[in-house]
Parts: C-alpha cells; structure tokens; sequence
C-alpha cells in the first residue's frame, strides 16, 4: 500500500494529500503552489497551513490525538482506554467505518446524521495508557481492540500491537472487525500478535447482508478471510447481529459456518447478538426479540448443534478486577476550557484531572465553558453546560 498518495480536488480548488489510505490533508492549492517553493512534501503535509484534516473514510474533521496534545486517554468512550472493571480493557485508537449498517448503535459510517468529528490516537501513547492500566490491573489482562467504528482502519495497528504485546501484564489480544479490510497479508501481520478476532457476519446471502450492512457488501471476501482466520493461530469467533425479520434464517447457516470452518479452537465460536436499538444509534423498522424470546432460540439451536451460544463473561476468562481511580464525582461543578471538538454536533471536550468530559455545550475549541459532571459510570465522563 502507498503511505502517501496526492492529487487535484478541482472540485474545491485544493492540493489533497491521502496518508495511509485514512488520513487525508487538504490545502488550498495557492498555498500550496507558495509553501511548495520553501518547503518538501513532509514539512507541507504536516505543518502546510492553512489546511483540513478530514478522515478519508467518512470525510468528516479527523482529530489527531498525540502525546504532545496533552489529552488524556480516559473519559471517551470513543478513544483511548474504556475500564469496566474486570480484567479486559477495550482499546479505541480510531473512529469511522467503512460500512453504514442499518443497527449500528454508534450511528457510523459516512451516512451518520449525528456524528460530525474522528479522532485517532498515536499509537505509541495510547500504548502508555494501556500500560498504566494494565500495570494497576494486575497479571491476566485481555486488550480487546474495538471502537465506535472499524478498528482495522486504524491506520498504526501494527505499531501499536507491537507495543501492547511487550506489556507484561497482557495475556491475551482480541479484536472486533467487519472483516471486509482484511486480507491473507494483514492477517498474517495480525498473526504475529492477536489471539481472537471477533468477526461481525450477519447474513450468509449477499441482498440481506448488503441492506443490513448499508452498502455494497463483500461477501466472498469475507467469508474468504473467515476461512483464513479460522485456518491461522488466531481463534475466531463470528458475532452475527440477529435482528428479527431480516435475517432469521441466516442465524442457522452462520452457525453451521462457523462449525464447518473450525472457528473457536479456544474460546467459543460464536458471539450471537441480540439486536438492541440504541438512542444515538440507527434503528430498523422492527419488533426487537426479549431476551426470552432471543435466550429460548439460542437453547434450541445449542441443542441442535451441540455448540455453547449462551455465553458469560468466564467464557472467556473475563473476571472482575478493581477498577482505575476516578478522580471526578457526579455533581461536581468545573470551569474548563475546550480542547478539542466532541463526536456530536453542539460537544466539546475538555479536561479535568487528568480525564477527559464531554459537555454538551456550543463552545467551540479554545473557549472556556462552566459544566456539571452528569455521568461518571464505567469511566466515561459526560457534562452538562451551566450558565
Ligand atoms: S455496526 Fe460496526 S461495522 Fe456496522 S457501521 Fe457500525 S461500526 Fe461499522
């Protein structure tokens, strides 16, 4: 793959640079013809102003969290490090998704009406959170690789798997995927360093896959990486989302799939979902299952195919751990300023005791903002503008 790919936007008058098939770097191009005179490439693609960083996947404003931005990996449900209190931490180093499913329940994709920023981590420092984390946590602890989006887009994974697989205290790497990114040579390079790869497959028929996953959907190409992951010294389990009246009859076919293949050498080879509509997430014109009515269903198929559905947390070694400190109680009053742009419209970010708090607030980047904390659980920071 080429780093680094450049061309003409003469649609909006603006030298565009692509970095890593993610990050793309847009200049008005009489800036650019200026800076080129002075300045190489590198220097123009990294300092080149003025300029828009977007997110060549979604194409919206892509923030780029590093070191030096002084933010904090904890507090954001939608990078760094998520704590729930057990032994697994979810790592985030990316938002965006290639696919616009019809339930996701981050509204992802370029067809999201309410997301309108993406952020991605240097590897190196979201490395150090999970270190920190991992250290306090104690010996046992899975890095499960997710995201409000579709983790394999981020472009640093193999920097940052090198980092966390020198961390003592992780024993096991799993990742969440769509798998349509995947191919024989990134799941060798993945090889080196995941356990599991927990991939989302919810339609074994192209027409039904493609409505529920909102765009073209590449079946064979998937099906085909299931197979080679299955075949790899990774474990792979398939986690189909059933939403009932789309695609009740895929469920059966994706089990027998999956056993056919061999998915599950260690852990189990599926992770059925129930499908549950959230509030900021998309929706489908459907009656959700109750859990009875999902549980009971899993029964029968378990029985059918003798294979564990219903599954625990200790199904996959997942334990309660004490969770990191948290310095911020629920209530308490701060007065901060932005530091960076929040996911949803009419969000900023800021930081207080080393986490971070997303206010709903219209105060842009820079501008000082008064705020209650309104959610501290899981370690997720939200807040509430005050006048
Ligand atoms: S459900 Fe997953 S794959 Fe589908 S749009 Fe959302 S993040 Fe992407």
């Amino acid at each position: 793959m080429c780093l680094l790919r450049d061309y003409f936007d003469k649609n909006t008058n603006e030298k565009v640079f692509i970095i890593k098939n993610f990050i793309e770097v847009r200049i008005p191009f009489k800036y650019f013809r200026r800076l080129e005179r002075k300045y190489n490439v590198e220097y123009i693609v990294s300092m080149g102003e003025p300029r828009r960083v977007l997110s060549h996947i979604t194409k919206r404003n892509l923030e780029i969290i590093t070191r030096e931005s002084g933010i904090p990996l904890l507090g954001n449900p939608a990078f760094g490090v998520i704590d729930r209190g057990t032994n697994l931490l979810q790592v985030r180093g990316v938002t965006g998704c290639n696919f616009c499913c019809a339930f996701c329940s981050v509204d992802e994709g370029r067809c999201s009406k309410s997301r309108v920023t993406d952020y991605v981590v240097e590897p190196t420092y979201l490395a150090e959170w999970v270190r920190k984390l991992a250290e306090f946590k104690g010996d046992g602890i899975e890095v499960h690789i997710d995201g409000q989006g579709e983790p394999t887009l981020y472009p640093y994974m193999e920097e940052l798997l090198e980092e966390v697989r020198r961390i003592k205290e992780v024993k096991v790497i799993s990742m969440q995927t769509n798998g349509s990114l995947l191919n024989e040579e990134k799941i060798e390079m993945l090889e080196n360093y995941i356990d599991r790869i927990n991939l989302s497959l919810s339609s074994m028929d192209r027409k039904t896959a493609s409505f529920l996953a909102g765009v073209k959907y590449p079946l064979n190409r998937i099906l085909d990486n299931a197979r080679i992951i299955a075949e790899s010294k990774i474990d792979l389990l398939i986690a189909p989302v059933w939403v009932p009246g789309y695609n009740d009859k895929d469920i059966e076919k994706i089990v027998k799939f999956a056993l056919e293949i061999g998915a599950g050498k260690k852990w189990p080879p599926l992770g059925i979902q129930k499908y549950i509509p959230y509030k900021y997430g998309r929706k489908v014109r459907t009656k959700p299952m109750s859990f009875h009515q999902f549980y009971s269903k899993l029964r029968e198929l378990e029985k059918e195919y003798e294979v564990k559905l219903i599954l625990k947390p200790e199904d996959f070694g997942i334990e309660k751990r004490k969770k990191y400190p948290s310095p911020i109680k629920k209530g308490e009053k701060f007065r901060a300023r932005v530091v960076i742009p929040g996911r949803m419209r009419n969000e900023g970010i800021a930081v207080i005791r080393g986490r971070t708090v997303t206010i709903r607030t219209k105060k842009r980047v820079g501008e000082y903002v008064s705020f209650v904390i309104t959610r501290t659980h899981d370690g997720i920071y939200l807040g509430e503008e005050v006048k």
